[in-house]
């Protein structure tokens, strides 16, 4: 079943690149449909939910914009009710504690800047695409279809965790899948820390990361890296990364007082030899991270790395004219909330000149 009415704009995706694509086609009067996600088991196993990545962080010190100061009053007067119950207490923090922003707190602000300037929203999954007729079709997972002279994806993209339970335990306490984000913390200043991966993003975490650490251990399940040559060499001849070869970290170790205190490795060649132990206070995981792109089933073109490919440089173009891209789905570089943002308002923008010209 087809909604009514054909939309100048459907936004998918709920991060800061879909909010802050909205915040703007709001303000150029098109009035725009975000379609926020779905909030089901099977998106949560997946790393999709609603509201984006930075919504599972906890403070985020690098957003422009939010220095610590009394949060709590500002996000107690800008959000409603029934949407402040979806943030943990220490958003707020206690009355008159000066705190930096929560991820969740922050895209919860971004969303009812949107909301303010009159976005409409769904809450649920885009299934499937039609872009090769106008108006383009959205098929979203309540049988429903959205018809639209333009659309941005903003889908993002889902880390690749180890899957193990003490992973999941110590998350946001020593475990980080964002070294950019979380290396400058003072529980890593001098102190050992674990990259996991064997690629160019594990490579230039390792390098970051050992600008803080006393030393940075790369974990690799193999003898030989996938990263580039040059990174490679950068990394080997620096005196503060150290490479663990053949190795899995099997189990992270840690209380809950101080966190990630250790990790156990096994030894890929010899899975029966007991697994070594290593002391760290952290475990940076960079195997990878998936584009969100299942639902658009070879409806745009992709780059080699399977993010939605730009085909115009520095504008957020897709292969189909009308359909726009912002932030980590189009993004295999710099996969920073700012820089979704950023993308976010550029989408709007060219969607905005794209319906003008149409
Ligand atoms: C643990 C962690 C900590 C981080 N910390 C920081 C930090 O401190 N500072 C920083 O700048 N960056 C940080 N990042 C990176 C930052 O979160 C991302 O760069 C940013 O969220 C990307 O925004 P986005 O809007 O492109 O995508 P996402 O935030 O990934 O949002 C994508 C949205 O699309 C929705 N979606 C996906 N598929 C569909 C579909 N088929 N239909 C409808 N909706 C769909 C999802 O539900 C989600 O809402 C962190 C990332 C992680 C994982």
């Amino acid at each position: 079943m087809s909604r009514k009415e054909i939309e100048n704009v459907a936004i998918v995706g709920s991060g800061p690149a879909g909010w802050s694509a909205a915040i703007y086609a709001a303000r150029a009067a098109l009035e725009p449909m975000v379609i926020e996600g779905a909030l089901t088991a099977e998106n949560q196993e997946a790393g999709t939910l609603p509201m984006g990545q930075l919504a599972t962080t906890t403070f985020v010190e690098n957003y422009p914009g939010f220095p610590v100061g009394e949060l709590g009053t500002y996000l107690n007067t800008a959000l409603d009710e029934e949407r402040k119950c979806v943030l943990p207490p220490e958003a707020f923090g206690e009355s008159g504690e000066r705190i930096g922003v929560y991820g969740a707190a922050l895209v919860e602000l971004t969303r009812r800047q949107a909301l303010n300037f009159g976005t409409r929203t769904i809450e649920e999954d885009v299934v499937g695409v039609d872009f090769s007729k106008r108006p383009f079709e959205l098929r979203l997972s309540d049988d429903t279809t959205i018809l639209a002279k333009s659309a941005i994806i903003a889908t993002g993209a889902s880390v690749r965790w180890l899957g193990i339970p003490s992973e999941e335990r110590f998350k946001n306490n020593g475990v980080s899948a964002c070294a950019v984000c979380d290396g400058a913390s003072p529980r890593f200043a001098n102190r050992p820390i674990v990259v996991v991966g064997g690629g160019d993003t594990a490579l230039e975490d390792a390098e970051y990361l050992a600008k803080f650490a006393s030393k940075a251990f790369v974990v690799h399940r193999r003898d030989e890296l996938r990263a580039s040559k040059a990174l490679a060499s950068r990394a080997k001849s620096n005196p503060k990364i150290e490479f663990l070869w053949n190795r899995v970290v099997s189990e992270i170790l840690g209380n809950d007082e101080s966190g990630v205190t250790g990790v156990l490795l096994a030894n890929t060649l010899n899975p029966d030899e007991p697994p070594m132990e290593l002391e760290t206070s952290g475990v940076f995981v960079a195997i990878g991270r998936r584009p969100n792109v299942g639902f658009l089933k070879g409806s745009l073109e992709l780059t080699e790395h399977g993010c939605v490919k730009r085909t115009v440089p520095f504008r957020t173009n897709t292969s189909v004219p009308g359909v726009f891209v912002a932030g980590d789905v189009a993004d295999d570089r710099y996969r920073q909330a700012i820089v979704a943002a950023a993308s976010g308002a550029c989408a709007a923008m060219d969607a905005e000149r794209f319906l003008a010209e149409f």
